[in-house]
C-alpha cells in the first residue's frame, strides 16, 4: 500500500521545480512582514531565510499549489482549449441566471443563515429524499458551504484528530491530499486499479482496503461518481465500505457531486441509504457540477445532528456563508423536472462518446467513464518521459490543456503515464480537439 509520504506527486514536484507551484518565499510579502515586525523602529529590516521559513506554516509547506487549477492558467497563458480543471464553457439553465438576478435585484444582498437560507436546505432535504430515499431534516442536518470544496475541508476539519487516518481511494481528487494534511489527519491510500481492455471497470482489492482500516481510522473518503476515473461505486462495494465503518467506528464522507452525471444505466447510490450508515455519513453534494454554475460556490453536507453541529460551527467561522443571492437560485435549480437531469446526463454522454473516439484515434488509450465528465487516458503509446512532459507539450504545441495523471496520486512515479481529460464542453469545443489531438506526433526520447 502507498504511504503518504512528503505528499507531493510527480506533477506537483516538477510543477515546483519550474517555480510555478511550490510554496516559495516572496520577497514583497516577506518584507512587509519585517517591517510590521520591526515595530517602532519603522525601519525595514532585510529578512534572512531562516527568519523567513519560519513565517510560512509547516502545513502549507507540505503540499503545492493545486495542479489542476495551475493548469487552467497555463490554458490562458498558452492560449489553449482547456480540457484540464473540470468546469463547462456551456451556459448555465436560463432559470438559474434569472433567479440568481431576481434574488439580487429583490436586494437578498445580505448574510444568509451561515448554515444556510431555509428554503435552500429545505430543497436540499425533498431532493435527497426524491433521489436518495435519505431522511433529512433541513433544521438539522444540512450544512450549506461555498462550494462542495469548503464542505469537505470544513467536515475533515469537524471530525478530524491529530493522529486520526482518513482511507481515500488513490487516485483520488487532488483536493483530499492537503485537505488532510490541513485537518491533520494522516491520509491511507488504497489503489484504484484500471481495467485492462478500457472499458471495464476500475476495481480495489477488498484485502488492501480491510488492512487500510484500523482503530486509528476516523473516515474513509467515497467519490463517487469518482474524479478522476470516472467509477461509479456499486452497492456491493459500498456494502463492504459500510461494514468496515461499522466495524471500526468510522465515518463515510462521501463525495457525490457527480450524481447525476451517470451513463450506461450505471445508478448512483448514496453511502447514507445503506443500513446503519445514516448515523455516520457526512454525503458532499452542490450546484457547480449538476446546473453548470462552478463558480458560484454553493455546496452543502448532509450528516447527522452531533456532526452537523461541529461541521457548521467550522463552516461558519470559515466562511460565514455561502453567497446569499446564489443560495435562492439554487434553491430554484433544486426545482427543476426530472427531465432536466435526464438531458443532462445525455449530454455528457455523446460529450464522452466524442472525446473518446478523439482520443482513440489520436493513439490513447482512454479508459470509459461509467460516470462524472473526466477521461483518464494511457499515454504509453506516444513515448514521452512522463506526464508532464506531456502535458507541457499539450498545453505549448497542440493547443490543448490536460491534467498530468501523477496529480492524483500520492507518490512520485504513480500516474506518470497517465492523463486527465474533461469533457464538460461544447460539442464545437471537443471538434476542435479532436482536430489538433490528431497532430500529436509519436516522440522518441
Ligand atoms: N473538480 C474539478 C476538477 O477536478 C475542479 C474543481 C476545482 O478546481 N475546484 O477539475
Amino acid at each position: 500500500m502507498a504511504k503518504n509520504g512528503s505528499g507531493k506527486s510527480q506533477a506537483t514536484k516538477i510543477a515546483g521545480r519550474s517555480g510555478v507551484a511550490a510554496a516559495k518565499v516572496k520577497p514583497a510579502r516577506l518584507k512587509s512582514a519585517a517591517i510590521i515586525r520591526a515595530g517602532s523602529r519603522a525601519q525595514a529590516v532585510s529578512i534572512t531565510p531562516g527568519a523567513a521559513k519560519r513565517l510560512v506554516s509547516e502545513k502549507a509547506e507540505r503540499f503545492t499549489e493545486s495542479v489542476i487549477r495551475e493548469m487552467t492558467r497555463q490554458a490562458q497563458l498558452h492560449g489553449a482549449m482547456n480540457l484540464a480543471q473540470g468546469f463547462p464553457d456551456f451556459s448555465a439553465p436560463a432559470e438559474l441566471k434569472r433567479a440568481a438576478q431576481q434574488a439580487i435585484e429583490n436586494d437578498v444582498n445580505q448574510y444568509a443563515i451561515t448554515w444556510g437560507a431555509k428554503n435552500l436546505r429545505q430543497a436540499i432535504a425533498r431532493q435527497a429524499t426524491t433521489w436518495q430515499g435519505m431522511e433529512v431534516d433541513p433544521e438539522k442536518n444540512i450544512t450549506v458551504c461555498c462550494g462542495s470544496t469548503e464542505a469537505m475541508i470544513a467536515s475533515l476539519l469537524a471530525v478530524t484528530n491529530p493522529g486520526d487516518e482518513i482511507v481515500c481511494f488513490e487516485p483520488y481528487y487532488e483536493n483530499y491530499g492537503p485537505d488532510a494534511i490541513l485537518s491533520g489527519a494522516r491520509p491511507r491510500f488504497v489503489s484504484l486499479r484500471p481495467p485492462a481492455n478500457g472499458t471495464g471497470e476500475w476495481t480495489f482489492d477488498e484485502g488492501e482496503l480491510r488492512r487500510a482500516f484500523n482503530r486509528h481510522t476516523k473516515a474513509v473518503i467515497v467519490n463517487t461518481p469518482n474524479n478522476p476515473t470516472g467509477k461509479v461505486f456499486t452497492r456491493a462495494e459500498l456494502q463492504l465500505i459500510a461494514e468496515l465503518c461499522q466495524q471500526h467506528n468510522a465515518l463515510a464522507i462521501t463525495d457525490e457531486i457527480y450524481e447525476h452525471i451517470i451513463y450506461d444505466g450505471a445508478e448512483h447510490i448514496s453511502m447514507a441509504r445503506l443500513d446503519g450508515m445514516s448515523e455516520r455519513t457526512i454525503t458532499i453534494n452542490g450546484i457547480s457540477k449538476t446546473y453548470s454554475v462552478t463558480g458560484w460556490r454553493v455546496g452543502w453536507a448532509i450528516a447527522p445532528a452531533l456532526l452537523s453541529n461541529a461541521i457548521r460551527k467550522v463552516h461558519d467561522f470559515l466562511t460565514v456563508g455561502a453567497p446569499a443571492p446564489l443560495q435562492e437560485a439554487a434553491a430554484v435549480g433544486l426545482s427543476l423536472p426530472q427531465t432536466y437531469y435526464v438531458e443532462l446526463a445525455q449530454g455528457y454522454r455523446r460529450r464522452r462518446d466524442r472525446l473518446h473516439a478523439a482520443l482513440t484515434e489520436a493513439g490513447f488509450k482512454a479508459y470509459m467513464p461509467r460516470g462524472a465528465y473526466y477521461m483518464m487516458t494511457d499515454i504509453r503509446s506516444f513515448g514521452f518521459a512522463d506526464d508532464v512532459s506531456f502535458t507541457r507539450h499539450l498545453v505549448k504545441e497542440i493547443g490543448i490543456a490536460a491534467v498530468p495523471g501523477s496529480s492524483f496520486y500520492s507518490q512520485s512515479g504513480q500516474g506518470s503515464q497517465q492523463v486527465r481529460f474533461a469533457f464538460c464542453k461544447k460539442d464545437a469545443t471537443l471538434e476542435e480537439a479532436a482536430r489538433r489531438l490528431l497532430r500529436i506526433g509519436k516522440k522518441r526520447n
